[in-house]
């Protein structure tokens, strides 16, 4: 999974100390997979998996729009080439200056999910679409978004007919299946949700006009995942089956898998060691962990294939941690990770899939190490 650029750079440059390659043109391929997988729909990228402005530039370029949760991350949109009119603010908790803030760069789509933060809308944001976050269970995914996003779909109709009565654009209703969701079908119940909450504000008079199918879209870790266009057809038949000839204006809000294929992060072994003379499981310390970038691995949650130039020979399972002097710096223990036995102090590892979620995750200088260099290919 670590494309031939990806070698020939780490082969050519030899950067000192761990670093997160990222390969273009596997962004350009999984953007162009989207694509055509749900050709009718928008598709925002979710910029805190990973916001290097290549990155950024390169989906700009290709016309993706932008899943923003700060106002930062709207101004490193707007820097990258996207007009304001292709930025969503789609986190639904939100100081009123930063609503304020957004909305004179001219962003005018807004998450809710909640009263009170419809009325910080209404007041920063006069006019705005906005659209209402639903809760979803997140079953079937590794690293599921828990109760803190989203109201109840019984609520959602109360929420959005508020922000019509505060003058307001009552435009939709979103939802996030959980990240790394392995099931192609995990979008059909959400979806009956919003058919339903489309339904009751059409009563109310209320035109609702998008549905945003979130992200949830996965990375090849160590087990296969269906394709792009498995799920584009999956979501495709939900929305037929919940909107009938009536299908609503669609996006989709890609994280994970629009850049978690393209990066591989490069690491050393520091020490490789037995605990007690005759201890089986022998522990193996890299130069990165949990606060170098890999806080995916919180849980044991995100499994990531780990590649030495020893791999074919024989394997033992292994305690993986990283460097720092904090003992939670510990990345599989639970389920102990196979490993070359001939694996030595000074060999290096390719860490793969780790384009998204890791660099924003890294420490700043955590015991004095420094954040994860990154470059891109
Ligand atoms: C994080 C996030 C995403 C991206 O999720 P992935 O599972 O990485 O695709 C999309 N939408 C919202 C609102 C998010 O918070």
């Amino acid at each position: 999974m670590t494309t031939q650029r990806i070698r020939d750079f780490l082969d050519d440059r030899r950067p000192d100390g761990p670093c997160l390659v990222v390969d273009l043109d596997v962004v350009r391929d999984n953007y162009a997979a989207y694509r055509h997988a749900l050709p009718d729909t928008r598709i925002y990228y979710a910029v805190k998996a990973n916001p290097m402005p290549e990155v950024l530039e390169l989906l700009a370029s290709m016309g993706s729009s932008f899943d923003c949760a700060s106002v930062n991350e709207i101004k490193m949109a707007l820097a990258a080439g996207a007009t304001a009119d292709r930025i969503s603010y789609g986190n639904t908790i939100k100081k009123e200056r930063d609503i304020a803030a957004a909305f004179a760069l001219g962003v005018r789509l807004f998450a809710v999910d909640a009263f009170e933060e419809v009325e910080k809308v209404a007041r920063a944001a006069p006019g705005a679409r906005v659209f209402c976050r639903i809760l979803c269970d997140g079953a079937g995914a590794e690293w599921p978004l828990s109760r803190k996003f989203g109201c109840e779909p019984s609520l959602a109709t109360s929420v959005l007919d508020h922000a019509r009565l505060f003058g307001l654009v009552p435009w939709g209703v979103s939802f996030h299946v959980g990240s790394q969701q392995a099931n192609t079908g995990a979008w059909d119940g959400a979806l009956a949700s919003a058919a339903q909450i489309f339904a009751d504000m059409a009563e109310r008079g209320v035109e609702l006009g998008m549905v945003n199918l979130g992200g949830g879209f996965p990375t090849r870790y160590l087990k296969d995942v269906p394709s792009a266009e498995a799920y584009g057809a999956a979501i495709h038949e939900a929305l037929m089956r919940h909107f009938g000839n009536h299908i609503p204006e669609t996006i989709i809000e890609p994280g994970r898998g629009m850049v978690g294929s393209a990066g591989t992060i490069k690491a050393e072994v520091v020490l490789v060691s037995r605990k007690a003379e005759n201890e089986a499981t022998r522990w193996v310390y890299l130069d990165i962990g949990k606060f170098g970038g890999l806080a995916e691995t919180m849980d044991e949650s995100i499994r990531y294939p780990i590649k030495t130039a020893r791999d074919g020979g024989a394997m033992e399972p292994c305690i993986i941690a990283g460097p720092t002097c904090d003992s939670a710096d510990v990345l599989y223990e639970k389920t102990p990770y196979p490993l070359p036995l001939s694996l030595t102090v000074g060999d290096e590892v390719l860490i793969e899939g780790t384009g998204a979620y890791t660099t924003t995750y890294s420490a700043v200088a955590f015991n004095g190490f420094p954040p994860l260099a990154t470059y891109c290919i």
